[in-house]
């Protein structure tokens, strides 16, 4: 597989291999989370319709019981053949539940309604116009001879029993059955409410805490127009499990969040592996070239001044020379392959001593003097006599400066100008390169700087080069405690700054003034 397919399936394998079965876990184990939320939901749904209808059942109980135990009195009189008079007294009971006595005919008893409760009949009615709000519950009392006489009882606010006995309802009397319905929920972690015919909340017990189960039966009967309200409250397993399930849901979203963050950021890396491996594959190819070329150069200038072809010592001179720029130019390319490897593996050293920038910059400037001129480049140089000296290695910064004189001078076209200029400020001594030539582009501005980076315009592929040249003089820079600077507009020229600080704290103010003295 080519490096260019491996790049465009390696992100496709990543994604499919990693993120692929991670949303497939999240998904199936969010959905399971879920079905097991909604099984619960529904037991709960059920379990409190049937704790409602516990509820209704239990409060005709008590309202039995609270008649039966009042009315034992009445029964006897009227079963010993006491008359209506002496069965009214008899209603007369201590009670704050049961109020105004009342005795009904056999007569009245047609307009009123039965219910049976524990195989007992209990009769009730309504008076809305009289007694507006209360419910008239009695029982039959019969004579000696077992013949219904009529109905003794009592008209009772059904609100008031009810919240009374609210507590009495839910908590005692389904104490002997805390765990019902399949054994998930319990009577003692649910919510029961009291409802009014307005829709009115008007007693509880626990708070509501998943309102989706909730289950609201109307009473019946005596009851009539009050309603129970089952919900599970906070204690409940479905209210329970909805924060085990949020929590869940949570945590894996925060698992895919950190996989399809590592995946970004293992994608990222190939990327840059792999570029890092075709940039080192056209160094290859750019470095065989650039032996090659002056190696030509060289061996066919010997062989003509071998074969003696030459027609003068003008001629002798060129290919002389010839032959010292090209052997110059391998030197050059080999010091800065060999020094450019030397520093990857960390084994480069520099030997720091305070350094005289301009005589520096002077030398290496002489060295391309021939270059140049034979190149026909306008050179401006402009170094102030005072510099304050830095703390620099002064043949690695040559080596920087060097490369960056090299590129001034191969990416120039038509406009041959090279500027060499140095300044101090801020502490520090700017030592500038300046060309007119093809310019980079913004973006690339940064990329140069990395190994083996060779810009893709047509033109730089006509000039010759290794894509190390930068990165070792940033490199150098780097380990002077300095740093380069490039500013440049396309078509227009470049100019590579290299800052280093100055040497041992030397006042830059104290130089500047020089300079301006100077
Ligand atoms: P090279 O051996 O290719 O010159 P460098 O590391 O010296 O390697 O430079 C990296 C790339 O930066 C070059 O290939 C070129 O595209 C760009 N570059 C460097 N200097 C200049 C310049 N003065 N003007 C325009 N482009 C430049």
């Amino acid at each position: 597989m080519s490096l260019r397919q491996a790049r465009s399936w390696t992100p496709f394998w990543i994604a499919f291999g990693v993120i692929f079965p991670a949303l497939v876990l999240a998904g199936l184990s969010i959905f399971l989370s879920f079905r097991m939320t909604q099984a619960v939901e529904e037991g709960s749904a059920r379990y409190n319709r049937y704790v409602a209808h516990m509820v209704s059942e239990g409060y005709e109980e008590v309202l039995f019981g609270l008649v039966h135990r009042a009315i034992a009195p009445a029964e006897n009189v009227a079963r010993s053949g006491g008359g209506e008079h002496e069965i009214r007294q008899a209603l007369r009971v201590r009670s704050a539940l049961l109020h105004d006595p009342t005795w009904f005919t056999v007569d009245q008893l047609m307009d009123m309604t039965l219910i049976v409760v524990d195989g007992q009949p209990v009769v009730y009615t309504f008076d809305p116009v009289s007694r507006p709000g209360r419910v008239f519950a009695g029982m039959l009392l019969r004579g000696p001879q077992g013949d219904v006489l009529g109905s003794g009882g009592w008209w009772l606010d059904p609100r008031q029993l009810l919240v009374a006995n609210l507590s009495e309802v839910v908590d005692l009397r389904m104490a002997d059955n805390p765990r019902t319905y399949g054994g998930t929920e319990s009577t003692r972690s649910l919510s029961v409410a009291l409802m009014s015919r307005s829709g009115d909340e008007i007693a509880r017990i626990r708070e509501p805490a998943h309102a989706r189960t909730g289950h609201l039966l109307w009473l019946e009967g005596p009851f009539e127009g009050f309603g129970v309200r089952v919900t599970a409250s906070a204690g409940a397993p479905v209210a329970w499990l909805r924060g085990v399930v949020s929590f869940e849901v949570a945590l894996i979203g925060l698992m895919v969040l950190v996989i399809s963050t590592a995946v970004v950021f293992a994608l990222r890396y190939t990327a840059q592996q792999l570029q890092l491996a075709q940039h080192k594959s056209s160094f290859v190819s750019n470095v065989s070239h650039e032996l090659k070329t002056p190696i030509s150069l060289i061996r066919l200038a010997v062989e003509t001044l071998e074969m003696r072809r030459i027609s003068g010592p003008q001629d002798q001179e060129r290919f002389l020379r010839t032959i010292g720029r090209e052997v110059d130019r391998l030197g050059h390319l080999v010091d800065n392959i060999l020094d450019f490897a030397r520093t990857e593996a960390g084994k480069r050293e520099f030997h720091f001593a305070p350094t005289d920038l301009a005589a520096v910059t002077q030398g290496v400037l002489d060295s391309f003097r021939p270059r140049l001129e034979d190149q026909g480049f306008q050179t401006q140089v402009s170094l102030p006599p005072d510099l304050p000296p830095v703390r620099a290695d002064a043949h690695a910064i040559g080596q920087c400066l060097t490369n960056l004189l090299d590129n001034a001078i191969k990416y120039s076209r038509e406009r041959k100008e090279v500027r060499v200029s140095a300044e101090a400020k801020d502490g520090s001594v700017a030592l500038s390169v300046s060309d007119r030539g093809v310019g980079i582009a913004e973006r690339d501005q940064r990329r140069i700087f990395e190994q083996f980076v060779r810009l893709d315009e047509s033109l730089v592929h006509e000039v010759k080069g290794a894509g190390v040249g930068l990165a070792l003089a940033d490199h150098i820079v780097r380990a002077h405690g300095g740093r380069i600077e490039v500013q440049s507009v396309p078509g227009e020229g470049s100019v590579f700054t290299i800052l280093l600080p100055v040497a041992g704290g030397a006042s830059v103010e104290r130089s500047r003034a020089a300079v301006g003295s100077g």
